[in-house]
């Protein structure tokens, strides 16, 4: 029943959500048609050519940025509710993120609990909200930093902690967090938090942030408690 009600409140989120978010989208194509339909006149020179083709470039990112923010949230549940090992998934969205992480001179240093940690929800939502999250970590730390992630269990109940050295926010941003379409980034889709409240919601798990502008951003998540443990 339970899972039902997530269902239907999060079918109603998304037809509410679908007209936005072909605005979002169409938006930057039609940018990119309008660079692309300067692009035939012959008379221009090279370093317009460029800039052009720089523009069209940009709004075809953009679109993509915005179906890769929302697209696994917004696919259709095929995927059944299934036991998720904290650890395996995390170390895959680390993975993942690691050659971004690299690219702007930050070390991720990642613990693990020795307790194998585990709770249920669709694995696919699940990496795209942690994916979601360390994406965010590492753009606020555009010149390097340190991103910690640990896993730990602590009387049955797994939790995550994420912590960047980054930009942070302050009190205004922190609130307006996770509303859609809400980015303070030129090329940002304000999507990737709204998403990931989302799915957390709907596994059960409680997410606290705390941050401090100039000095970092920690993203402590709670998951359901476990049953029973093994090690
Ligand atoms: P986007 O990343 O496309 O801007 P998100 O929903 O992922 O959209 O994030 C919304 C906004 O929240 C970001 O634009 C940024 O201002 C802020 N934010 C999210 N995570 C962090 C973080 N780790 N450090 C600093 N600011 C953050
Ligand atoms: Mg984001």
């Amino acid at each position: 029943l339970k899972a039902r009600v997530i269902e239907t409140e999060k079918a109603q989120m998304l037809s509410e959500m679908a007209a936005s978010i072909s605005h979002e989208i169409r938006n930057p194509l039609t940018s990119t048609k309008g660079f692309l339909q300067l692009l035939q006149n012959d008379s221009l020179s090279k370093k317009e050519e460029e800039f052009y083709i720089k523009l069209a470039l940009d709004g075809i990112d953009q679109a993509n940025n915005v179906i890769t923010d929302y697209l696994t949230f917004a696919k259709p549940a095929t995927i059944s509710y299934e036991r998720i090992l904290l650890q395996e998934e995390i170390r895959r969205a680390v993975r993942f993120v690691t050659p971004l992480a690299s690219a702007s001179n930050i070390t991720i240093k990642a613990e693990y609990s020795l307790i194998r940690a585990y709770t249920y929800g669709e694995k696919q939502r699940f990496h795209q909200c942690l994916l979601n999250i360390l994406k965010n970590s590492i753009e606020a730390m555009p010149t390097g930093g340190t991103l910690s992630i640990s896993l730990r269990v602590e009387q049955f109940t797994p939790s995550l902690l994420i912590t960047d050295t980054g930009i942070g926010m302050n009190e205004e941003q922190l609130n307006r967090l996770g509303s859609p379409f809400y980015s303070t980034k030129e090329k940002g889709t304000g999507l990737g938090m709204m998403v990931v409240f989302s799915i957390l919601q709907a596994m059960n798990a409680k997410l606290a942030i705390s941050s401090k502008q100039n000095d970092g951003t920690s993203i402590h998540i709670t998951f359901a408690r476990m049953k029973k443990v093994a090690i």
